[in-house]
């Protein structure tokens, strides 16, 4: 070893470095007085909780003042203030934050979080400001109120001041460039956005303008219904009330609190740009969460509060960082959790809202084999399944069938026109069918356009589902993955051969052109459907009734008429 020592820093080159390369944006300057402001109310809080100030903690808040003469913001707190002692800690060391010592010291005394962390926040100030001036008294009885003042080159003055409230107050002598700030809309505005949750009123010109209350903070058990959809329509406004929402609340092994909601899919929301409000103790950090959440969970809106999640690394970085990772599968899983809870206690709910949650649903299975084990048992479709009459009549509280496990859609539609659509899972379909279809699921793709089909299956007793979103056509080729021994078949599709029917088949029915029942009957389809070539199953041409019409010939009328139609 030749020596061993420890780097030396000069603060006039690194000065300006901090100043302005720290944060890319200088707006946040007041997120960050703000916040300071904040965690000196939540001290003093902390402090006379812990029976060291008897004093009067008063009303906190924090008032902001423009002076556009002298071209001066101001910030000032009736927080904890600061000795002389302690300004020369604090602040005229940088990178050096109180806030652990305090929460040390003052441990279990606030359920409310101390903001600052990194001791880097007040001279983001000097972004803006080309003096910055501090005018604090602090609790401790006895003590001197100071003043301290620093034109932005590494010199300062501390000094005597007459001030006599207990607080802190910072002022800002703008930069020519900046003036923008002495605007009280800019102002109103920068609150409105970073600091709307924080839990102090903040003023302005008399005005308190934030909102203070972060709902997320809450216990689930202390918020009703109500109260989640008020936040939702706040954070969203004009828009249509979500489906269902999620109250993440964790301290281990990460601290993550957060409510997510589930959009209904209209086509003007566009689905693929994240709206999830990322904060840091309340306090505003970004308006989307896209390295943090899952991809499948992009369409979710909401608030996630987390300080484990850094917030100091480029965004690419994040994606990589491990707890930002946990973080996430942390989130999907609560959602998956969600999903299932609903589906077991509210299937009337689950079903109205699947046509939103389907797609969801749906491209987290193919995204995301977590997601996939914990709802692949709750993936539901539309059938064509009887539902015994009796529960169509039935008030919408009593939503299952008499038939077992198909679900019906009893709230879609308006109250009089009770939609009787029912839904039912892979599992159930197959087992409901297992004798009839042997391992077989029909499937239509196209309601309207394979209408005839499915007419067809259904006059058969099969039983055929819809997988006819746009995901589906993805989502067929996973099933045919997942579920090896089962035949997917698509209803208008070539048909199985060896179901056929011989006899029947090659009965010739038109004796003036010796054609057999299948050709006619495939004529027909393929008129009617205006397709060059469909097979038949002649199956279509049995009937259960040895004496009964067989199905298909059922449909012929309705065959004829469209050519007629055509
Ligand atoms: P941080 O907030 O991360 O601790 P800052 O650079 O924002 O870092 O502030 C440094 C320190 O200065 C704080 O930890 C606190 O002790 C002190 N401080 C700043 N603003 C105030 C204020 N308004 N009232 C009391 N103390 C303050
Ligand atoms: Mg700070």
């Amino acid at each position: 070893m030749l020596e061993q020592g420890t780097i030396s820093i000069h603060t006039e080159n690194i000065f300006p470095i901090i100043k302005k390369s720290l944060y890319s944006d200088h707006q946040i300057f007041l997120r960050e007085l703000v916040s300071n402001a904040v965690d000196a109310i939540q001290k003093l809080n902390m402090v006379s909780r812990a029976g060291e100030y008897a004093g009067d903690i008063g009303e906190p808040e924090i008032v902001i003042a423009i002076d556009k003469d002298k071209k001066t913001v101001s910030i000032s707190d009736n927080g904890i203030g600061m000795t002389a002692e302690e300004i020369k800690k604090y602040i005229n060391q940088v990178a050096f934050s109180s806030a652990e010592e305090f929460i040390q010291k003052y441990q279990g005394k606030s359920d409310q979080p101390i903001i600052g962390h990194f001791g880097l926040g007040f001279y983001s100030s000097f972004m803006v400001a080309q003096k910055v001036e501090i005018d604090t008294l602090s609790y401790k009885e006895g003590a001197q109120a100071v003043h301290w003042s620093c034109d932005g080159s590494p010199a300062f003055t501390l000094e005597e001041s007459s001030r006599t409230t207990r607080g802190t107050t910072i002022t800002l002598t703008l930069l020519p460039d900046e003036e923008e700030y002495l605007e009280s809309a800019r102002i109103k505005n920068l609150v409105k956005t970073y600091c709307d949750f924080m839990p102090v009123p903040i003023k302005l010109e008399g005005e308190v303008l934030n909102q203070q209350k972060a709902p997320w903070r809450e216990s689930a058990n202390n918020l009703t219904k109500e109260e989640y959809l008020e936040f939702y329509r706040y954070l969203y406004p004009f828009q249509e009330e979500p489906l269902l929402w999620v109250h993440l609340n964790t301290d281990y092994p990460f601290i993550i609190n957060g409510i997510l909601y589930f959009p209904k899919m209209k086509p003007d929301v566009d689905v693929t740009k994240g709206q999830i409000k990322l904060f840091c103790n309340q306090v505003f950090v970004s308006d989307n969460c896209e390295e943090i959440i899952p991809q499948f969970l992009t369409p979710m809106r909401g608030v996630i509060d987390s300080t484990d999640i850094p917030l100091n690394v480029s965004r690419s970085a994040l994606q990589g960082d491990r707890t930002v990772r946990k973080i996430g599968d942390y989130i999907a899983k609560k959602v998956g959790d969600r999903l299932k809870e609903l589906y077991r206690d509210n299937r009337e709910q689950y079903i109205s809202a699947w046509k939103d949650l389907g797609t969801f649903v749906k491209f987290g299975v193919l995204n995301d084999e977590k997601f996939k084990k914990q709802v692949e048992d709750i993936i539901i479709f539309r059938s064509t399944a009887k539902i015994a009459q009796k529960a169509a009549e039935t008030p919408a509280v009593e939503v299952q069938s008499q038939e077992g496990d198909v679900w019906q859609d009893v709230t879609a539609n308006s109250q009089d026109a009770i939609s009787t659509t029912p839904y039912t899972t892979l599992k159930e379909y197959l087992e409901r069918n297992k004798e009839r279809h042997e391992n077989r699921v029909f499937y239509s793709t196209d309601e309207a356009t394979q209408a005839t089909y499915i007419e067809l299956h259904k006059n058969q007793g099969l039983e055929v589902l819809f997988m006819d979103s746009f995901i589906d056509t993805h989502f067929i080729n996973f099933l045919e993955r997942e579920y090896q021994d089962v035949k997917f078949t698509r209803v208008d599709s070539d048909l199985d051969n060896t179901l056929l029917d011989k006899d029947k088949a090659s009965e010739i029915v038109d004796p003036k052109t010796n054609k057999t029942r299948t050709e006619v009957i495939k004529e027909l389809f393929e008129k009617a459907l205006n397709k060059p070539k469909v097979n038949i199953r002649t199956e279509a041409l049995k009937s259960d009734d040895p004496q009964g019409t067989p199905p298909a010939m059922v449909l012929l009328p309705e065959i004829l008429r469209r050519l007629r139609e055509m």
